[in-house]
């Protein structure tokens, strides 16, 4: 099986992605992404992306080897696809966790992978927590925040919402919707 978090940038993803594996009850494998944009502090090659550069980004593209890609603010970011392959080859379930464009590729290629759309309260607490991580210039959170708008209009093509409130409240209905739907698949 296939599951997908998505949702915007801010939202919070990453944080419940991280508590859902902390405890990670369903030995779900996570998806490892690529990224061409510039590590942050403590981020680690191998473990938090595979940091390219677009030459090799590229590379992968035109070799067919991205299950999805998407450029977001400047970067390319995308996911590689032998490793997806062979894990579901093997029977093993893998967890995704990306922004829209590639959400939607994902939906068109992989029909039964489940999509969970994970919601701000609203577009201001979106910002302040933007401006509270402080990574980022103005200038990238305003773009961020148009980005925002605009994917929230699409969580119409997702199989599930979510909205971040509380993480642990997030990470509890994430957690039971894959509970439901392995359930349902007969995985658990
Ligand atoms: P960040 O730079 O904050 O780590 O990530 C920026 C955005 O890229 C986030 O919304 C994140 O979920 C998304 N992202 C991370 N990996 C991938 C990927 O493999 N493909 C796509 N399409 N988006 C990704």
């Amino acid at each position: 099986m296939l599951f997908l978090l998505s949702g915007p940038s801010g939202v919070g993803k990453g944080t419940v992605r991280k508590a859902l594996f902390k405890k990670n009850p369903h030995e779900l494998l996570y998806s490892i992404s690529a990224t061409t944009r510039k590590p942050r502090r403590g981020e680690v090659d191998g473990r938090d992306y595979f940091f390219l550069n677009k030459e090799q980004f590229e590379k992968m593209i035109n070799d067919g080897q991205m299950l999805e890609y998407a450029q977001y603010v400047n970067s390319y970011y995308g996911t590689p696809k032998t490793w997806i392959d062979e894990q579901r080859d093997q029977g093993n379930d893998v967890f995704m966790e990306i922004e829209v464009n590639g959400a939607m590729q994902v939906r068109a290629k992989v029909p039964d992978a489940i999509l969970i759309f994970l919601l701000p309260p609203d577009l201001m607490q979106l910002r302040n927590r933007l401006e509270l991580r402080g990574t980022e210039s103005d200038e990238v959170i305003n773009q961020r925040l148009k980005t925002a708008r605009e994917e929230i209009l699409m969580m119409t093509n997702y199989d599930y919402a979510v909205v971040n409130d509380k993480v642990d409240k997030a990470v509890k209905k994430v957690q039971t919707i894959i509970d439901a739907e392995r359930l349902k698949a007969n995985r658990l």
